[in-house]
């Protein structure tokens, strides 16, 4: 075994069927007594639901959220929290929204509260980021990390089947990439490999019936195991694609990490090849890129960036993009290479390593 150094992040986690409802008293734990709640315009009616269970420690909600935050609506989202006397936040949504409570809490170190109802896994992470002039800056505070999060996995039986499954493979990304991570440990490789099983696991299930709660708890673990992966290793290629992707041509996000991922596995294979059996076990197959492939395929999720809104003329310059800042990744990083890899994930062919 190689020295290694690990971190544990000190979130509070509350998770079952049903915790939602224990809000008020998580609320009190933290010493808040006035919420902010947070969602975005379509989840309205559940941060109404979360303001009612709060009773006199709502302060209020806040239903603007919107993907990648936006600077103008942190800075919205900031002045509300400060002209309610808001002491604490509650984030109830997918990344977009846990996104926005980290916002607030960069600016004014007010403790976040995050109920996730994606499989995104921001919730367990340090990480933020904030849109300003197109731009998207991402960066790591300790002060943006949620003090608590409840997973109740009720709340995600309404996530639509094409999103849950595109969700969860947004979810495996994070632990496939954290399994080469250059500052990866046993106790994360433990973590991810468990968190692709489960999250892989349950999707069979799921598109039988969106509503198996048994299976939304599997893939709600799964996506917990997998966020605290990406919140304690450095990723690599795949995720500095898909936020290139994300950033500069505005692709939605969980659908563009569904596409990239069997190719960017496939493009670190021969340099990782510990990291690809775990996957590939993981997986139950034996080709991790191949078995991340037929796990999309199965599922009905999309393979081509030309169907998620890529122009084959864009393909250029994000291979310039994602070459041009240099980053830790298994297999140096080569124009020429990621131009082909982006092309085939363009045209869904089969990656290649
Ligand atoms: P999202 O939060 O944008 O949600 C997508 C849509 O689904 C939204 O309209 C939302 O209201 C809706 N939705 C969410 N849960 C639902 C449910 N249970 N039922 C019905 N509708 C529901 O998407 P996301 O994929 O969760 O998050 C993506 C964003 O999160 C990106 O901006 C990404 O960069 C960020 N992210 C950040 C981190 C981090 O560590 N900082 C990690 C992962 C993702």
């Amino acid at each position: 075994m190689k020295p290694f150094t690990y971190s544990a992040h000190p979130t509070r986690i509350v998770f079952g069927p049903g915790t939602l409802q224990q809000l008020g008293a998580e609320v009190e734990q933290l010493g808040g007594r006035h919420a902010l709640v947070l969602s975005t315009p379509g989840q309205r009616g559940l941060a109404d639901r979360c303001a009612e269970l709060l009773g006199a420690r709502a302060a209020g909600v806040f239903a603007q959220a919107a993907m990648h935050v936006p600077i103008e609506v942190a800075r919205a989202a900031r002045d509300e929290a400060h002209r309610l006397g808001a002491d604490c936040v509650i984030a109830i949504g997918g990344g977009s929204t846990t996104g926005l409570g980290k916002a607030i809490a960069l600016d004014s170190g007010l403790p976040v509260i995050a109920v996730p109802t994606t499989y995104a896994g921001s919730e367990v992470t340090s990480i933020y980021g904030l849109t300003e002039g197109g731009l998207k800056k991402t960066g790591r505070d300790a002060r943006v990390l949620p003090r608590t999060v409840i997973y109740d996995p009720e709340l995600s039986l309404t996530l639509p089947l094409a999103t849950t499954v595109t969700s969860a493979i947004n979810a495996i990304a994070h632990s496939a990439e954290g399994l080469y991570a250059h500052d990866g440990n046993p106790v994360t490789a433990l973590l991810a490999e468990e968190g692709i099983r489960a999250c892989a696991a349950a999707l069979p299930p799921l598109m039988r019936d969106p509503r198996d709660l048994q299976a939304r708890s599997d893939a709600l673990y799964g996506a917990w195991l997998c966020g605290t992966v990406l919140g304690s290793v450095a990723m690599g290629l795949h995720h500095k694609l898909c936020h290139t992707l994300g950033g500069s041509f505005n692709l939605p996000h969980a659908e563009t990490h569904t596409v990239i991922l069997p190719h960017a596995l496939a493009y670190n294979a021969a340099a990782a090849p510990q990291a690809m059996a775990r996957i590939a076990r993981a997986l139950g197959g034996s080709d991790a890129p191949g078995a991340v492939l037929q796990l999309a395929r199965r599922h009905g999720a999309p393979t081509r960036l030309a169907d998620i809104g890529l122009a084959a003329a864009d393909l250029d310059r994000a291979a310039d993009l994602a070459a041009m800042t240099p980053y830790p990744n298994p297999r140096p990083l080569e124009r020429t290479a990621l131009r082909a890899l982006l092309q085939r994930a363009h045209d869904g062919d089969d990656p290649v390593a």
